[in-house]
């Protein structure tokens, strides 16, 4: 039963079969990458098949957690109750500076300095028990 004195919370991406990996390592603070077995692909886990080759094997590859903003939008309006309180909040895609790109929240910076090219890296927060990936401005970026 959902208390309604709490706070709505987030919805967040389950980890299943597929995925579970992905977020175990999230857990530790690491990023994985789907690497297909066939062609060397790389890919988020987010596809059990190849997108360049439909190959279906594939192996886990830790990436470097850097990369930079491919582009953003702040969102300004409400969509879902339990993002209320982050407005306005970003919405980012960062090309991973091993090519994948990947929708995520950027953290650690004023939505007006979030800029396309900023060095990023990864930074696993949680949302109640689950790790969810973000970017914040790269150390040394
Ligand atoms: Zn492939």
């Amino acid at each position: 039963m959902a208390d309604a004195d709490s706070p709505p919370r987030k919805p967040v991406s389950e980890p299943d079969e597929l995925t579970e990996p992905f977020f175990a390592a999230g857990a530790e603070g690491r990023l994985l990458l789907a690497a297909c077995d066939s062609c060397g692909e790389l890919r988020l886990p987010s596809s059990p098949v190849c997108p360049s080759c439909l190959g279906e094997g594939f192996s886990w590859r830790e990436a470097s957690g850097r990369g930079t903003v491919y582009t953003f939008a702040v969102m300004h309006q409400r969509y879902h109750p339990a993002w209320e309180p982050d407005l306005p909040y970003n919405i980012a895609v960062v090309e991973l500076d091993e090519g994948p790109r990947m929708p995520a929240n950027v953290v650690g910076v004023d939505n007006g300095e979030l800029a396309v090219g900023m060095a990023v890296e990864v930074v696993w927060q949680r949302e109640g028990d689950a790790p969810v990936p973000r970017f914040r401005p790269a150390a040394d970026g």
